[in-house]
């Protein structure tokens, strides 16, 4: 037979269309062939990889990552984001619009960015351009040269050179996006005259009370009327404030376009536990209490939240003034794209999800939301031979030796995560391996909306 060039993915506990079995997984070009659960003999393959009783996934599909490359390469860059991201069993990252200079907010600027990103991923990477007041005539080329869709700020959005768009704005580059299948994210809080600074900037408490729920409330109800007035697909990135879910459910039941992310520290982390003055906890919308936290759980067990990313948002140490603990004037992100997958892992099952869920809300719907989905997302013939082989049983210590992203620091060290990586393939090549570390050279590539893949999700 013609199997010669053939690689099987051989474990007892592959998941696949909806459960774990016993299966095969054939690769040929970087994709999979078949997916045998049965009747399959070692003998017609070429390569055979048994891992035993290792757990073989789809990759996971990172939708919101900084890399901050080109301009800000000493807060995080493309080699080092995409091999904590290999390490961390995350095959596709989409990298965001700001925090690179120049910003992607121009066509121009997405070559640039592109030039820079190349010959240095580990894993595949898309990307989202901006929307910024001006730059309507810029989404079209953009989209056409591969962007995957276009983010934007209601607010300030820590960045001089992305400003924040107005109602206006929105409406125009809206109008503009209308009829393309584009999808519109939104930084979903608003200035609103409740946040004030007073209080101690050492103080967690301090930070929390300046940036209310009501900030994301109000926000995101602009988000829903816009969606609903131009059926233009909108999407609110990192839900902190559960409180504005009811809006959420609401226009999605009268039929907007409309989806919804949150990140692992609102699910991990919650404001009664952190250590006052420790920076390294500031993120914009803030990680809120514990009451709040549940009420995520709740919201993506109910399906009314579509994903969970990480916002690996990293910058310098000095920028989070960690030696004065100053919460109002330190740098807000947290960097995390490396530990999604055991954050999520960690906690989902003291509130009733699985592995299932996992795959639904790390997996399929940030492919789906990056229009990648015909490729990435799902073990299944046809997609890129994407897996993450881990071990859901085998608990690790979050340590500085273990971090692979640039500026090793973290609100996780020290913490135990339940769930670790033992192999990362990406189309078919192992990127990442807990014996032998990562992959020396970078075989990651671009994945670019394109008419082609268009036509081939049909
Ligand atoms: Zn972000």
């Amino acid at each position: 037979m013609m199997a010669t060039e053939k690689t099987a993915y051989i474990s007892k506990r592959v998941l696949v269309d909806g459960e774990v079995r016993p299966a095969c997984i054939e690769v040929q070009n970087g994709q999979v062939c078949r997916v045998l659960t049965k009747g399959f003999d070692v003998k017609n393959y070429s390569k055979v990889q048994d891992v035993g009783n290792l757990l073989i996934m789809p990759g996971v599909v990172d939708a919101h990552v900084h890399v901050n490359e080109p301009g800000r390469t000493s807060w995080e860059g493309y080699t080092t984001a995409t091999r904590a991201a290999a390490a961390g069993g995350i095959t596709t990252i989409v990298d965001m619009p700001l925090n690179s200079i120049p910003s992607t907010t121009t066509l121009h600027a997405f070559r640039t960015k592109l030039d820079a990103a190349q010959n240095q991923c580990f894993v595949d990477v898309a990307f989202w351009g901006g929307i910024v007041p001006g730059n309507a005539g810029e989404l079209k080329p953009m989209l056409n040269a591969g962007v995957v869709g276009f983010k934007c700020f209601l607010i300030h959005s820590g960045v001089d050179d992305f400003p924040h768009v107005e109602r206006a704005d929105l409406e125009t580059a809206l109008q503009t996006l209308q009829g393309t299948d584009a999808t519109v994210l939104f930084h979903a809080e608003v200035d609103c005259a409740c946040n004030g600074t007073k209080g101690n900037p050492e103080e967690y408490r301090t930070f929390l009370e300046s940036r209310p729920a009501i900030m994301e409330e109000k926000a995101i109800e602009l988000v829903c009327e816009m969606c609903l007035k131009y059926k233009v697909k909108c999407h609110i990135v990192h839900l902190s404030a559960a409180s504005a879910l009811p809006s959420i459910v609401a226009a999605k039941e009268k039929g907007a376009p409309l989806t919804v992310e949150t990140c692992h520290h609102y699910l991990s982390l919650n404001a009664e536990t952190v250590p006052n003055g420790n920076t390294l906890y500031k993120c914009c919308p803030p990680i809120r209490e514990k009451r709040n936290q549940d009420l995520l759980w709740d919201g993506l067990k109910k399906g009314h939240i579509d994903m969970v990313v990480s916002d690996h948002s990293p910058c310098t140490p000095d920028l989070k003034l960690l030696d004065r603990g100053d919460f109002m004037a330190a740098w807000g992100g947290v960097a995390s794209v490396q530990f999604g997958l055991s954050l999520f892992w960690t906690n989902c099952r003291n509130y009733g999800m699985d592995l299932f869920d996992m795959v639904r809300l790390m997996c399929e719907n940030t492919a789906k939301l990056a229009s990648i989905s015909h490729r990435k997302g799902a073990i299944r013939p046809g997609y890129d031979a994407d897996f993450v082989i881990w071990d859901p049983d085998v608990p690790f210590e979050v340590t500085e030796d273990r971090i692979y992203y640039k500026n090793k620091v973290s609100p996780y060290m020290g913490r135990t995560l339940q769930g670790r990586v033992y192999q990362t393939v990406v189309r078919g090549n192992t990127v990442y391996a807990d014996d032998a570390g990562l992959n020396s050279s970078p075989q990651g590539g671009f994945v670019l909306k394109s008419q082609q893949d268009e036509k081939s999700k049909l």
